[in-house]
């Protein structure tokens, strides 16, 4: 199976704005390490996110004499991964798949890569405000309740603890009658999620070298492969693509994943009186039943998050006055919920672009001689993410295991129709949760 033939020139590199509420909230960065002139290596790894650090970092320690190059376009904890709503799910979407062993299946993947994402983080103590503090699930119209009861039922058929909670207890955790329900369930932690990645990126066994601000525009596959970067080049023996929705800008996975864009707001810390219009909670993480809802966290630094609004993605680009809009949809749903913290400031507004296919289907493993790529799948993306990464390291050596074979077993992301059919199609739909379930925003 040969690699690829000829060059392949990135057509597009990531530029999703320089807004991340949560990064910004972080101490400025030590200067990058950048490719400059020729490096050599014997594995590359394009892309920092949750699966390019969880791959570098197992192959690290199933080969330590290799040596291993992760190459990010901009700086750790400023991608998605690092500018996500912090969930770091234990359970997820299993609630709506209707096979239980498909459940099963991707509860033992989501439990995997919580518990090796925490492992990590315990044992490098990285600060990252990292709390098992699980989720809720939330409706506020009957449109809402519909789907939080398919949640509900298929996390109880999975043998899942929940509990059911009315409008009273919801706002005994948030201290608003927003929501007439919830689902509540343990395990999934809330993390600052900027910080985890800046935290993983610096916790790197010692034969990883971590290259930032190092675009990869240009891939050759001569004797190995040559990546070619602004200020210099990279030539590894064998090389995995874990940059995400990018790989199809550089020839790979196309019409195979539908970038979908969403958006979120991070307030300045709450002063205490302003956090008595809140409930009893420290820290709350909210996650919408509904697919126009919005995703709620109070911080343990007493901030609000605010994520909602989605949009088709191809360009992986956002224009200013788009951005002014998607504020408005943060403030509003602010004020419906709380209207006493109606006009706390954000500190950032900013955009993110995820993948979803057609079958939950998924991309992992070799795609040509020496060649790899891993992309996280729809339903829990860190997570998951971070467990196919590690999964593909121990494919790699040759290390069996069932969630390995539960990895391969994830049929191959099916194709698309390209654009202007795709992008119809995507907007018709996400239109028509945003008419019909407006009130759940
Ligand atoms: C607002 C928002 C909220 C979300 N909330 C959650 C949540 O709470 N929980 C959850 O599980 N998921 C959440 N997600 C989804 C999740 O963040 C992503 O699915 C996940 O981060 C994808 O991880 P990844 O490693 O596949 O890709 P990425 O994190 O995108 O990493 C890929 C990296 O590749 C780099 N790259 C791309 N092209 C190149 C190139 N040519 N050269 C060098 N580097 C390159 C990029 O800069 C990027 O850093 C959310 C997403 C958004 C946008």
């Amino acid at each position: 199976m040969a690699a690829f033939l000829g060059t392949k020139k990135a057509r597009k590199l990531p530029d999703v704005g320089a807004r991340n509420g949560w990064y910004e909230t972080l101490p400025a960065p030590a200067e990058a390490l950048r490719i400059q002139g020729e490096v050599r290596h014997d594995w590359a790894v394009i892309g920092a996110g949750t699966c390019g650090l969880a791959v570098a970092r197992r192959l690290a320690e199933l080969h330590p004499d290799a040596s291993i190059a992760v190459i990010e376009a901009g700086r750790v904890g400023h991608g998605t991964s690092g500018r996500n709503a912090g969930f770091m799910l234990s359970h997820h979407g299993v609630g709506r798949i209707d096979d239980l062993e498909i459940g099963r299946r991707s509860i033992r993947l989501f439990t995997l890569g919580h518990r090796y994402l925490r492992d990590i983080v315990e044992q490098h103590q990285i600060r990252c405000d990292w709390s098992d503090w699980g989720q809720i699930y939330v409706s506020a119209t009957p449109q809402g309740a519909a789907h939080l009861d398919v949640v509900g039922k298929g996390l109880e058929s999975l043998e899942v603890p929940i509990r059911r909670l009315g409008q009273d207890e919801m706002e005994a955790v948030i201290g608003s009658r927003f929501y007439d329900r919830g689902v509540r369930l343990a395990g999934s932690a809330l993390v600052q999620p900027a910080a985890m990645m800046r935290g993983l990126g610096a916790t790197l066994p010692p034969n990883v070298t971590l290259y930032e601000d190092s675009p990869v525009t240009e891939l050759r596959a001569v004797a190995g492969f040559r990546l070619r970067c602004p200020e210099g080049e990279v030539a590894a023996g064998k090389l995995i693509l874990a940059n995400h929705v990018f790989a199809e800008e550089i020839g790979f996975a196309r019409h195979r994943t539908v970038p979908i864009a969403t958006f979120a707001s991070l307030t300045r810390p709450l002063g205490e009186a302003e956090k008595a219009h809140l409930g009893a909670e420290k820290q709350f993480g909210l996650l919408p039943a509904s697919p126009n809802g919005s995703t709620v966290r109070l911080t343990l630094d007493g901030r609000i998050l605010m994520r909602n609004t989605m949009s088709y993605a191809r360009e992986k680009r956002f224009d200013a006055d788009f951005m002014v809009q998607v504020e408005g949809h943060h403030r509003h749903s602010l004020r419906q919920r709380w209207p006493g913290l109606g006009e706390v400031e954000f500190i950032s507004t900013w955009g993110g672009v995820m993948s979803f296919t057609r079958n939950e289907g998924g991309i992992f493993g070799e795609i040509g001689d020496g060649l790899y790529a891993v992309m996280s799948p729809d339903a829990g993306p860190m997570t998951r993410g971070a467990a196919a990464g590690k999964l593909l390291a121990e494919q790699i050596a040759g290390i069996d295991s069932e969630e390995l074979r539960i990895m391969q077993s994830i049929p191959k992301a099916a194709l698309l129709p390209p654009d202007p059919i795709l992008r119809f199609i995507s907007e018709r739909r996400i239109k028509k949760f945003e008419a019909a379930e407006a009130a759940e925003r």
